[in-house]
Order: structure tokens, then sequence, then C-alpha cells
């Protein structure tokens, strides 16, 4: 029997739950939803969670369509699965935990007796490190951005050919290899030994078919290659940047981005211009770098100083 808070499944079931993480401001038992596929036949463990920032819903859209057609008969191994993690951001649309203005993927692995944002976090940690494989399934918020995957461990991590192996694996085509910040899921991890990337599905306001899909044959790829269902798996090279540079607004005004998002730019390439409203051109910013363009600001208007792109560096493909 494989219990994840009120899910429990034997051998050849699933089954759905949720998992308590504390209680609401008018006392209402907060529970994550949770879902436990328990394969026939023995094998690893997968943990999956969604919307650790709670305005990320593509991995939610994911695990929609992925669960469904799982069939716990056919499977080898275990499945855990929290389908949403920041359930106050969730409620209200927002990117972080409003009770405690935090990002859950900065409080990992999390306190228990902590801060409404520790406690999630050590409660799925709790479910995460029960398994061999980790999928952390975020995006890039409502900014525009590729579908990527991110290694977080460090180059010089004992797993980081492990998590890199997972995220080529995932196949996005677009990998960020570069140690996160403290208190991310895919750096706490796999210091407890767990193979962990932190796949980034685009960057929309709600739902991107798009990313959603690729999202979905990420997580079956996984499930061939690890041995949790039959097929097989032919992996593809994966461009990774080791570098990531973020662009700001040298001044007020309404921004013209150049390139498409996935566009290689060199050193000196023009990334945006800073235009008036009634288009004059005050300010062009050009790549500091040669990379791959990575990320935008959805909106064109921007105070100066204010995010505009950031664009992938230190290029290889491995
Ligand atoms: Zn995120």
């Amino acid at each position: 029997m494989t219990t994840l808070g009120t899910a429990q499944a034997a051998p050849g079931e699933m089954d759905t739950g949720r998992l308590s993480v504390g209680e609401t401001r008018d006392g209402t038992e907060v529970g994550l939803p949770v879902a436990v596929i328990d394969g026939a036949d023995d094998g690893d463990t997968l943990y999956m969670q969604a919307a650790s920032d709670g305005d990320e819903l593509n991995g939610v859209g994911v695990l929609q369509r992925v669960v469904p057609q799982l069939d716990p008969a056919e499977l080898s191994g275990t499945i855990l699965v929290v389908g949403i993690v920041n359930y106050h951001a969730f409620q209200v649309a927002e990117h972080r935990n409003p009770i405690d203005d935090t990002k859950t993927n900065r409080a990992y692995p999390g306190d228990e007796t902590g801060t409404s944002t520790e406690r999630i976090a050590a409660a799925t940690f709790g479910a995460a490190r029960r398994a061999d494989l980790i999928l952390d399934l975020h995006q890039g918020s409502t900014s525009r951005m590729i579908d990527e995957c991110r290694v977080r461990c460090g180059k010089r991590h004992r797993l980081h050919d492990a998590c890199l192996e997972l995220a080529k694996v995932f196949d996005c085509g677009y990998v960020l290899d570069q140690k996160g910040p403290d208190g991310q899921l895919a750096r706490a991890a796999p210091d407890e030994g767990i193979p962990t990337i932190d796949p980034e599905l685009g960057g929309c306001v709600g739902w991107d078919e798009q990313s959603i899909q690729a999202g979905v044959e990420g997580v079956f790829n996984v499930l061939s290659y690890y041995g949790f269902a039959d097929g097989s798996v032919d992996t593809a090279p994966q461009t990774r940047a080791s570098g990531f540079e973020q662009y700001g607004a040298p001044a007020g005004g309404l921004v013209s981005l150049k390139p498409d998002l996935g566009q290689r730019v060199a050193r000196g390439d023009t990334l945006f211009e800073v235009t008036d409203p009634f288009g004059g051109v005050k300010e062009t910013v050009t790549a500091d770098s040669s990379g791959v363009f990575w990320r935008t600001r959805r909106l064109p208007q921007v105070a100066t100083g204010e995010y505009v792109c950031s664009v992938g560096t230190d290029v290889d493909s491995f």
C-alpha cells in the first residue's frame, strides 16, 4: 500500500486525496490535491508537482492530461503527485504565497513548524524525498519564455550528470544549467541524492497549449526511459546555456523587441528599442554577449530600470 496524504493505493491501483498543510484564516483545513499511482510491478518512484508558483498553471495542465492516461496495471514502480503546491497563491492567481509573500521555491527543504510557505515546502518535500526522480513543473511565470529544463544543483554537484540526463530525456530542447538560489527543490533534493529538474514550460497568463504538450511529452519520455512504462526514448541534443543575462530598460517608454524567442543573438545585436508614445526611438539596447534570446516581459510599457528580457549565454549542446 502506498500512501500520500489521504490517498492510498495498492499495487495496480491509483487514488487521489489531500495532503494536509494547516488551516486557512477561517479555520478550514488546507489540503493540497494529491494522486498516488502504484504500478502493478515493482520499480522506482517518481515525484511530480505543479504550481509551486501560484500563477504557473501549465504544469497543472500537464498533470491534468498525464494522470488520466496512467494505467497502474501497466506501470512499474510508483508515481507520487502534488497537483497544486502553492495553495494560497493559486486561490488568488498570484505568484507568491500571499500569507507570507514568499516563493515556495526559496523555502526547500522547508520547516514543518515554520511559516506558511515553509510548512508547505516541508510537506511536499516529505513526499518528494521518497522518490528516485523529481519533476518540479514550472514556467516563466506570466512573462514570455521558451520551453526549457533547469538543472539547478551546480556543475560540481555529484548528481550533476544525473540531473542533466533527466533534462535531456524530458527534451524541451533547451537546458539552463546554472546553480540556483538556496531553497529551490531542484537544489535541496539532489543534496538528498535524488536527480531533480525544474521544467520551465513556456510562460503565459493561463494555459499555453504548445508548452503543456511539451510537458506531457516530457513526462511520458521520463516514464519510458526510466522503466515506469513500456516504450523507448531516442534522446536528442539539447541546447544548453550556463549563463543568464538580464536586461533592464535604460529609459521609460514602450519596448520594441527585435529577436524572436529562441533566436540566436550575437554580441552587439540589437535586443530592443525603447520608444516614446509617438514612435521616436529613445534608446537602443544591444547584447553584451552572444547567446539565445530566452525570456521577455509581456507588456510593452516600462519605467527606467524595469526588466525587459534575458539572454541565455555560454551556449553549447550536449
Ligand atoms: Zn516557477
